[in-house]
Order: structure tokens, then C-alpha cells, then sequence
């Protein structure tokens, strides 16, 4: 069995890092199905292979070996006991739901999208090739089509015969996939992990209620908005009705806090960057801007050092939830004036649910950015995500004073539309603004001259960039600061006694 991902991001060797697996080597790992082996078939500058390679254990498969053991999906062993099927079957050759459990072993932080090494580029949407040769696909190739396409794949599926010599005899029940597109990896190798086991659609495995947590939380971000989360649901739990009814629910519920109906309607366009995307050409953008917008500041907070942080005006809390996975993040606090989106993004996080340890590290505050709060003191980061251009202009001083010059954290990580860009939204008519709420939108030049203004009267440098794709002439579609402050130690004195 076996699955390679190709990148032509460079330096592709990077790969080697994200995947946490020297390109030199050939690495080998034990799993509970068999051995596991990561190579680098190729790992130049301009393009770099991992191929991961499960060669399956036969008395492993029958259950004896795997009791006790790490229990991927599909390895929790057989009830049914041995049947000769068993041992004459296509398990070493076909990639199933052995080689996602394996993947989800022998990959696990880049899963997560951790990488020590390179933050940034874990978080970033890199040019990506993923290709499984013998792929086994209850459904054909036009399942493996529905099932990623919407993901932002572009997808080859190609049958494979059963027999070439014999064209008459039709083709077997795999397929040869090519999986082409710019996304992250970690959501990558999700994808795989998921929908790996679906297509096989194997039902005799015993699946343990466990599995809709992995479930949940392999697809984060993705699952709840696919129009074939139901066939998903079903087939990666395995037919089991109870837990598919459940997980269902579950994601009925991720889906409800995306609801426009049920929300302030400015939290929830920025938050699904749907008014941003409406405009866009399918191919112009693949990756919702929202999506980059997140990463791009997760990155700025990486590298920024922080580890307490703010999320000043968190809306629906869509960057709270990012975070909260992020365990170098050990006090996260979200504000927002409005109690609707706290309730949303308490909803959103599942606070009620998670152990208290993980709890602790959560607060979500009900905060106006125009008043002093002391609450907001001292951390190591703030975030002003889509939020400074719904406020009227007069009142962004009390909002620069609260954040610079009261709360003044060591980073201020800001980001505004780009107004210049609004001219390549097909559906946006010319003058107006991306959102209703929104009371400016600012040109390159007035951002840059805010930025620059706030951080000489705050003591902050300043680095300005895009995210999204940048257009020759009227740059990218949002703004990015990153502000640092110049006298971490010189905090705002309070009047009375200065
Ligand atoms: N940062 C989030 C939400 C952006 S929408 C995201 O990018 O997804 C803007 C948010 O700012 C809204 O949730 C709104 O309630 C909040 N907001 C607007 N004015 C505010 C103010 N004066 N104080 C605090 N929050 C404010």
C-alpha cells in the first residue's frame, strides 16, 4: 500500500520538516497492522516526495497482535474472528483504511499541523500533489471525484482495468488517484485520513464510539460544510446508525453556528469570508480567504513568540478555535462587544466540554475596544482581526489608545481589506465596501499611514504584507500589520501618578 506527497514549494525539502521525517533517510515505524515506511524518492529544491509505504503483517490483521495496541481505525481487531479472507485478499497492495490508520501514526503532528521547525509553512497553503495508486473505491471514480473536489482538489481518478490484457472484463474496484491543489498540509493529510477509509468503505471493522471524536477532529474545518458529510459520516462509522445519528448531530451544530439566520449577520460574513469570496472566479482562490487570512496570523503570532494571547473582537471565534489546538498557546482570551458572538464562539469551542485543564486556558470577555480594560494587560499578543473598519473613523483613537497604549501587549497583529482590491469582485459593485457594517475600507497608502501613526505614538515598529494573492496592480485582497513593541517595558503611566 502506498501514498506519495509531492510539493513543488521551495525549498521542497521543507517537506522533510513538516513531516518531521529526515529526506536522506528511509525511516521505518511499527504499527499495529504491520511496518510502516516513509521515504524520499525525490527531495531536490524545486520538488520533494515522501512516500509512505505500509507492508502489512498477516497475523497482525487477524487480531492477535493488535489488543492493546494504538487503535487507528480498522486496527481495533476482528470479532468475527478468522475467516480465510483474512490472509487471501488485497490488503498488502490496496490503500484502505490500514494506510490512513498507519498515516495517522506515523504523520501525527503534521496532522495536527504542528512543526517545530516550520510554523509558518505548517500553517501555510503550499502547492501539494498527493497520489494513491491503488486506491480501493466502493463507488467508483466519480465518488473519489465528489469527495474531494469540494475540498479544493483537483482530482484524476482513473479506473484501473481489471485485467489489461482482457479490456472486455471491465474495471476492478480500484482506482489510480491524483490529487492535485494548494492547500496545507496537515488539512491534506486530513482529507486522506478521512476519506482513505471511506472509499474503501470496508464494514467489518469494529468501530469503538471514540471514533467520532477522531471523526470531529480530523475533519475540523472541512467536514461540517461537505455536501457529502452524510455519506462521510455513515461510511467512516462504519454503518454503525447510533454513532453516525450522533456525529451527524454533532456537525449539525458546527454548521448551525455558521448560520447567518442564527447570528449577527456581520460575524458570520467575515467569519466565513463569504462576502469576500462571493465575486470570485472558483480558480482565482481556492482556499477561502478567510482561511488564509487565519493562517497568515497564526503565523505572525508564531513567530511573534507568544504564548498568552488576545483575540480582540473574536466574533463567531473561528481564530479562538485554531488556537485553542495549538498547545504553545497557554492563556487565550477572546473579546467581543457582542454577547451574541461570545455565545457563538463558546458554542463553537465546546467549552462545556472540554476537560478543565483545557478549559482554564479559555476566556472569553465581553469588552468594548473603546474603553480601558484592565483585564487586557499584559499579555504577550493582541489580534484585531477584521475589526478596526467597523468603527466609526472618530472613535478608532479610543480604540488605539485601549489597545497601544493601555492593554499594550509585546504584538499587535492587525488586519483590514485592501480597499484597491475591491475592484476584482466580479459581484461587487464599484464604490461599495465588501460588508454592510463596514464604515471604511482602506487603500494601501491609508493603512500604511495608520499603522505608521499609531506605532510613533505608541512606540511600536511596524511590518506591513498581504495575504491572498497579490494582484500587480492593486495588491493583495486583505492588509496585514505586525506591530512590535519597541519598549516592552515601558507600559502606559497611569495619570495620577505619573
Ligand atoms: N475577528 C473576527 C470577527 C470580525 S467581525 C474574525 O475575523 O472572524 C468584527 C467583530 O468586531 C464583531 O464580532 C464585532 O462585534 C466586533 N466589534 C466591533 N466593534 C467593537 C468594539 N468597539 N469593541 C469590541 N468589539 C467590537
Amino acid at each position: 500500500m502506498l501514498i506519495t506527497v509531492t510539493t513543488t514549494h521551495r525549498p521542497a525539502t521543507d517537506l522533510g520538516y513538516l513531516l518531521v521525517k529526515h529526506p536522506d533517510r528511509a525511516h521505518s515505524f511499527s504499527v499495529p497492522t504491520g511496518t510502516a515506511h516513509v521515504l524520499f524518492p525525490e527531495a531536490t529544491v524545486e520538488r520533494c516526495t515522501a512516500a509512505l509505504l505500509l507492508d502489512t503483517d498477516p497475523a497482525a490483521l487477524t487480531g492477535t497482535r493488535h489488543r492493546g495496541g494504538r487503535s487507528g481505525r480498522g486496527t481495533t481487531g476482528t470479532p468475527e474472528g478468522f475467516t480465510l479472507g483474512q490472509y487471501v485478499n488485497d490488503r498488502p497492495y490496496a490503500a484502505s483504511s490500514l494506510l490512513s490508520s498507519a498515516l495517522s501514526t506515523v504523520f501525527r503532528s503534521a496532522l495536527r499541523g504542528d512543526s517545530k521547525d516550520r510554523p509558518e509553512l505548517a500553517a501555510t497553503p503550499i502547492p501539494l500533489e498527493l497520489r494513491v495508486p491503488a486506491l480501493r473505491c466502493r463507488g467508483g471514480a466519480d465518488l473519489a471525484e465528489r469527495l474531494f473536489a469540494p475540498l479544493g482538489w483537483t482530482v484524476a481518478a482513473v479506473p484501473v482495468p481489471l485485467d489489461p490484457r482482457f479490456p472486455d472484463w471491465g474495471d476492478s474496484r480500484y482506482v489510480d488517484l491524483t490529487l492535485t491543489g494548494t492547500l496545507r498540509l496537515a488539512d491534506a493529510l486530513n482529507h486522506l485520513y478521512v476519506l482513505l477509509p471511506v472509499l474503501d468503505d470496508a464494514k467489518h471493522y469494529w468501530v469503538a464510539p471514540d471514533e467520532i471524536d477522531k471523526l470531529l477532529r480530523a475533519g475540523a474545518g472541512w467536514l461540517a460544510d461537505h455536501p457529502e458529510r452524510g455519506l462521510i459520516t455513515r461510511r467512516y462509522l462504519a454503518h454503525r446508525r447510533a454513532l453516525a445519528g450522533t456525529a451527524l448531530a454533532r456537525l449539525a451544530e458546527l454548521r448551525l453556528a455558521d448560520d447567518p439566520a442564527d447570528q449577527d449577520s456581520v460575524v458570520e460574513a467575515v467569519d466565513t469570508g463569504a462576502d469576500e469570496e462571493a465575486g470570485l472566479p472558483a480558480t482565482v482562490d481556492r482556499q477561502p480567504l478567510a482561511a488564509r487570512r487565519r493562517a497568515a496570523v497564526l503565523a505572525a503570532l508564531e513567530a511573534s513568540g507568544a504564548t498568552r494571547v488576545l483575540d480582540l473582537g473574536c466574533g463567531g471565534g473561528a481564530l479562538l478555535t485554531d488556537l485553542v489546538r495549538n498547545r504553545r498557546y497557554t492563556e487565550i482570551v477572546g473579546t467581543d462587544v457582542s454577547s451574541r458572538a461570545l455565545a457563538m464562539a463558546e458554542r463553537r469551542l465546546r467549552l462545556d466540554r472540554l476537560p478543565a485543564r483545557q478549559q482554564q486556558r479559555i476566556k472569553l470577555w465581553q469588552s468594548a475596544l473603546t474603553y480601558r480594560d484592565d483585564r487586557l494587560r499584559g499579555f504577550d499578543a493582541a489580534v484585531l482581526m477584521e475589526v478596526v473598519e467597523h468603527l466609526d473613523p472618530p472613535r478608532l483613537p479610543a480604540l488605539e489608545a485601549t489597545v497601544f497604549g493601555h492593554a499594550r501587549p509585546g504584538t499587535v497583529v492587525v488586519t483590514t481589506p485592501n480597499v484597491e482590491y475591491n475592484v476584482r469582485y466580479p459581484g461587487l459593485a464599484a464604490g461599495t465596501l465588501r460588508h454592510a457594517d463596514h464604515r471604511f475600507e482602506w487603500s494601501r497608502a491609508e493603512f500604511a499611514a495608520w499603522a505608521g501613526r499609531v506605532g510613533t505614538t505608541y512606540g511600536y515598529t511596524v511590518a506591513i504584507s498581504g495575504v491572498g494573492d497579490e494582484d500587480p496592480e492593486v495588491g493583495a485582497p486583505t492588509q496585514l500589520a505586525v506591530f512590535s513593541s519597541a519598549t516592552p517595558s515601558a507600559p502606559e503611566q497611569p495619570e495620577e501618578t505619573a
